[in-house]
């Protein structure tokens, strides 16, 4: 099948290489002339395990194009994704900008029946306003399908290629039949794909992720009344985990949720809840708990040295929102940062993938590292914001060597307190009992 998918992000890159991967024949448009530029000559712009490989075979193999033009980009397709992106806009509601946008150029060029495909997360109703942008100045036969992406950064190709469930909003039995082919080769072991009209189909992604951002929330509270209560979130969130009607994942106390969705989707569905005449309760103390959250650990560390932060240096260990990505969007990270350059702290960090993204933001207000073990020499203490592997295991000798102060403040629970308890280390985490006594 020929396929375009206009908007080249993480969402545009992964689905226009895995439909390539099945066969397809694939143009990926994009604004961006440097970014096109560079995926046409076989350089990656995001980073993603698994993808690279598939980007280049099928890049070499001819079934995957990059392209400015959208009007070229779109003639042959008979589906068009748009995986555009949908920033909070005013009072936190999805800026429909660049989709309907899009929509508007796609009135002008269409010129035979084509499926045009919300990709992006976009709120309820957002189907039919595509609809009625194109249908301004295309009068031919077109169908508008709401298909919500629901893979996550880290294991994106994963999530594309063997997804739990693929929700398809559209009525149109034509649309249905080009949705089955497409989608039969990703869900060869019976995963089903749900076909359902557009608004539910575009409600359940933003139902999923303000749902997965509750769970987090919640634990993360549980957390703060573990700390004062003298219990382990490690034992409770075992004993819950462990029935099935809660189930074990996502029950991970931190500082916070972030990235490029979870934020914003939770923020657009409470606003667009309010616009329709109804008080999202729960939403409402979901974004105001991670806010907090988030810098939950500052107070902490200023505790810890009794408030005198001026001039010490502290190592950050990882800058990306999680793992296993080059992601800096609402990371928590940057929140740390930026509360501890106010307190006049010198800043060392280090992330195996995101540095690049925080340089272009941060500058030179904070210091880079080659590598982990750099920037802990003569450190006052390290904070870790990312659970990346690298960090789990470390050098414990090497660490120990460089610190001034053997001080961890462990904004995702990487180690075991015991652990730390025996290696001499002031340890603090979230939810669980520190691992020494404060002076
Ligand atoms: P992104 O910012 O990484 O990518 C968007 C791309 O669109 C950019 O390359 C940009 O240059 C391009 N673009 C902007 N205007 C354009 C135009 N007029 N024509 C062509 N290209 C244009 O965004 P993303 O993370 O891929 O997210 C896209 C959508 O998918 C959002 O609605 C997001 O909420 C949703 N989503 C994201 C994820 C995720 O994990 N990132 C997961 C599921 C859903």
């Amino acid at each position: 099948m020929k396929i375009a998918v206009v908007g080249t992000g993480y969402v545009g890159l992964v689905t226009g290489t895995c439909f390539a991967e099945t066969g397809n024949n694939v143009t990926c448009i994009d604004i961006d002339a440097a970014k096109v530029k560079k995926l046409s000559g076989g350089e990656i712009t995001i980073y993603e395990p698994g993808l690279e490989h598939l980007f280049l075979r099928n890049l070499r193999e001819g079934r995957l194009h990059f392209t400015t033009d959208l009007a070229a980009g779109i003639k042959e397709a008979q589906v068009i994704f748009l995986a555009l992106p949908t920033p909070p806009g005013k009072d936190g509601a999805a800026d429909l900008s660049y989709v309907l946008q899009v929509a508007d150029n796609l009135g002008d060029l269409l010129t035979d029946y084509k499926v045009i495909v919300d990709k992006s997360t976009v709120p309820v109703g957002t189907a039919d306003k595509v609809h009625a942008a194109i249908a301004r100045k295309y009068k031919g036969d077109f169908d508008v399908a709401s298909n919500p992406e629901f893979l996550r950064e880290g294991v994106a190709v994963d999530d594309f290629m063997k997804p739990d469930r693929v929700v398809i909003g559209t009525t149109s039995e034509r649309a249905r039949k080009i949705f089955r082919d497409l989608y039969a080769p990703f869900v060869r072991q019976g995963n089903p794909v749900l076909f359902m009209d557009e608004r539910s189909a575009e409600l359940s992604k933003y139902a999923a992720n303000a749902f997965l951002a509750t769970k987090i929330t919640f634990m993360n509270e549980i957390a703060r009344l573990c700390e004062l209560f003298g219990a382990d979130v490690d034992m409770v969130r075992r004993a819950i985990g462990s029935d099935e009607r809660i189930g074990k994942r996502f029950l991970f106390p931190g500082i916070g949720y972030g990235g490029s969705c979870f934020p914003k989707d939770v923020q657009a569905l409470h606003r667009s809840a309010s616009e329709a005449g109804y008080q999202f309760r729960i939403l409402d103390s979901v974004m105001h708990v991670n806010e907090a959250q988030k810098v939950y650990i500052v107070p902490k560390i200023q505790r810890y040295f009794k408030g005198r932060l001026e001039g010490r240096k502290i190592a950050i260990w990882g800058l990306a929102f999680k793992p296993n990505t080059d992601d800096i969007r609402e990371a928590p990270a940057l929140y740390i940062i930026d509360a501890l350059l106010r307190e006049g702290v010198e800043v060392h960090v280090f992330d195996p993938e995101a540095m690049g993204h925080v340089k272009k933001l941060l500058g030179d207000r904070i210091t880079y590292g080659e590598d982990q073990y750099e920037i802990l020499e003569e450190a006052d203490a390290i904070v870790i914001c990312t659970e990346w592997s690298v960090f789990r295991t470390p050098d414990f000798e090497k660490m120990a060597a460089a610190l001034a102060q053997k001080v961890i403040f462990d904004g995702r629970n990487v180690f075991e307190v015991s652990q730390m308890q025996d290696l001499g280390y002031y340890y603090e985490s979230v939810g669980r009992h520190p691992a020494a006594i404060m002076d």
